[in-house]
């Protein structure tokens, strides 16, 4: 290993500054904060998460950038390409500090294997979401979408909690892994199906999952009594999700939700009925076809009994691993019967301008972070869903590199939230100042017609002026950076996304800055979703006035 790739990147703390000002500070600690250990996937490559999703193209890049921005007055801009730093500007202080556009091609040009030829020339970088914008911090992230996507299923049907309900899903994985804690957190009981036990071990270990079930009627019966105590459980089960779910279909078992979050996206990586999990790697690399004809009609059997639990009544969704594309090839033809997580749970929220809202605390003191914890919940009492994911997530995620925390919240709310912890910052309430950004996978940043904008009302789902504007707002608002990428989450040629990082550093400056930034970013949610279309979004813009030309005759 080279003496580069050995580095240990951690970001400062405290009050003592690196760089001429808070908002270059900020760039500074977070980009450092990506590559630390705790947080990055394989900080000696740069790779922060998400396959090769990167902070900085290369080493050198990396230090230029760290010296740029040490260097950085209040009236420039430092200009990044696809994870190198390429020039400096004069701008003015309400002008963002750092713009960057990472792994952007042209249309005819955007596919996997020219932007492997020019990042093998030294040309681009993947810069995933959240890793080539510096503002990931860890798998908080994959806790919180799950929690919500759940906190919706139970808004729908149940009266806003899980409770009395039993959910039953598939696959423990690295991600799916969340759903055991996700269901319990809302108050639900779980039956988690996973054909590794090594699976089902970890996440007994690491307090995602309560209990393992013997067996199938061990399973039920501990998902019985919880139920009927309404006490929130989770079960593992270890079996093949393709012969568990008919069986518990055949017998009646009583199940509210369906879903699942086995590898379906990949056929090589789900076992087919009949085969011993031990055997699996091998059979895969044997004979791929054979493997993948097995594979993917045994998904069609699990296809199958989930829309046998839709017909008798239970709430059924696709959790974005494409099982119904799956299913479909193998010729079962009520595969897409029931509906992908977005359009069925998530839309709703985008048209109210929610999303993943986060921040991080400079300083590195978790007291910070409690401190805001407790400011959300002063702030939004009335939210009720809100309320159990601060106070659980305050029990339950340990922080990884710098002390963060996420939330989803709507237009109106975030710039309350911004200008509260603006306050803290100048009251002396916190030790140092706050950065505040979100996922690109929000309400009106992303284009991407596998996800976020599958099945738009409209037809809309490849439009992509609408991160593009999303990212020309945030500059005119005053964000403290911005970006605009390319195939993040769905990959090359998928999806189009822009990203806004903004720094609460208790000047009143900063407050005139997040009031605009964090009230027309998601303003762009509102917009996007209401000239789409949705009635929602078309009241929570009357309610809330955001003006919309074109409603106005
Ligand atoms: P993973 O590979 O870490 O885990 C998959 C799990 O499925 C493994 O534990 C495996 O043992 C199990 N499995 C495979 N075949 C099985 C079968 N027949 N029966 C029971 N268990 C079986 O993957 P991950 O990171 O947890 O992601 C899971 C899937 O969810 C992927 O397809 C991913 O793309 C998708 N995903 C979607 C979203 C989203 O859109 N919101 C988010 C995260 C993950």
């Amino acid at each position: 290993m080279s003496d580069q790739a050995r580095r240990v990147i951690r970001s400062p703390r405290g009050t003592d500054l690196s760089c001429r000002g808070w908002q270059q500070e900020a760039a500074f600690r977070m980009l450092h904060n990506n590559l630390d250990p705790e947080v990055a996937e394989h900080p000696e490559e740069l790779v922060v998460y998400g396959g090769t999703g990167k902070a900085a193209r290369d080493w050198p890049s990396f230090d230029a950038i760290a010296r740029t921005l040490q260097g950085l007055a209040q009236d420039e801009t430092l200009l990044v390409q696809s994870g190198r730093p390429v020039g400096v500007m004069r701008t003015h202080e309400w002008a963002p500090r750092v713009l960057l556009a990472n792994s952007n091609l042209v249309g005819d040009w955007a596919t996997w294997e020219e932007f492997r030829r020019l990042e093998a020339l030294g040309l681009t970088m993947y810069g995933q979401m959240t890793a080539g914008s510096w503002i990931y911090i860890g798998t908080q992230g994959i806790l919180q979408g799950t929690y919500e996507t759940f906190a919706a299923v139970a808004a729908k049907r149940f009266g806003g909690t899980l409770a009395g309900t039993v959910t039953l899903t598939a696959g423990l994985g690295g991600m799916g892994g969340a759903q055991p804690l996700a269901v319990t957190m809302n108050g639900g009981v779980a039956i988690c199906v996973d054909c590794d036990p090594s699976r089902i071990a970890r996440r007994i270990e690491h307090r995602y999952l309560d209990v393992q079930a013997d067996d199938l009627a061990d399973a039920l019966r501990l998902a019985a009594e919880a139920r009927e105590a309404r006490r929130p459980l989770s079960i593992g089960l270890l079996g093949n999700a393709a012969e568990v779910l008919p069986e518990m279909l055949a017998m009646g078992a009583p199940i509210d939700i369906v879903t699942d979050q086995t590898s379906a996206h990949d056929p090589l990586a789900y076992l087919p009925l009949g085969m011993a999990f031990e055997d699996m790697r091998e059979q895969a690399a044997k004979d791929p076809a054979a493997f993948t004809q097995r594979a993917r009609e045994s998904m069609a059997r699990h296809v199958e009994a989930m829309v046998g639990f839709m017909d008798g009544g239970a709430e059924v969704f696709d959790y974005g691993n494409s099982i119904r594309g799956e299913a479909k090839l193998a010729g079962y033809a009520r595969a897409f019967d029931f509906p992908g997580f977005v359009p069925a749970y998530i839309r709703p929220l985008f048209c109210e301008g929610k999303g993943p809202f986060r921040w991080a605390a400079l300083s590195g003191d978790p007291r910070d972070i409690a401190a805001t914890d407790r400011a959300i919940l002063e702030l939004f009492p009335q939210n009720e869903s809100l309320a159990r994911w601060i106070k659980l997530a305050g029990e339950r995620v340990a922080f990884q590199g710098l002390p963060a925390r996420i939330c989803w919240l709507g237009y109106g709310e975030r710039d309350q939230a911004g200008l509260r912890f603006n306050e803290m910052v100048a009251s002396g309430e916190l030790q140092a100042p706050v950065v505040i950004g979100r996922d690109h996978l929000d309400c009106g940043s992303v284009a991407s017609p596998y996800r976020e904008t599958e099945g738009m009302l409209d037809g809309s789902d490849a439009i992509a002026d609408w991160p593009l504007l999303n990212a020309m707002v945030n500059v005119a608002s005053g964000a403290s950076w911005v970006s605009i990428h390319h195939g993040g989450g769905v990959g090359i040629g998928r999806s189009i996304h822009a990203g806004q990082v903004a720094v609460a550093d208790g000047t009143p400056l900063a407050a005139q800055k997040l009031e605009r930034v964090l009230t027309n970013d998601p303003g762009m949610g509102v917009i996007r979703h209401v000239d789409a279309g949705y009635d929602r979004a078309a009241e929570i813009a009357a309610e809330r006035g955001v003006p919309i030309p074109m409603a106005q005759g």
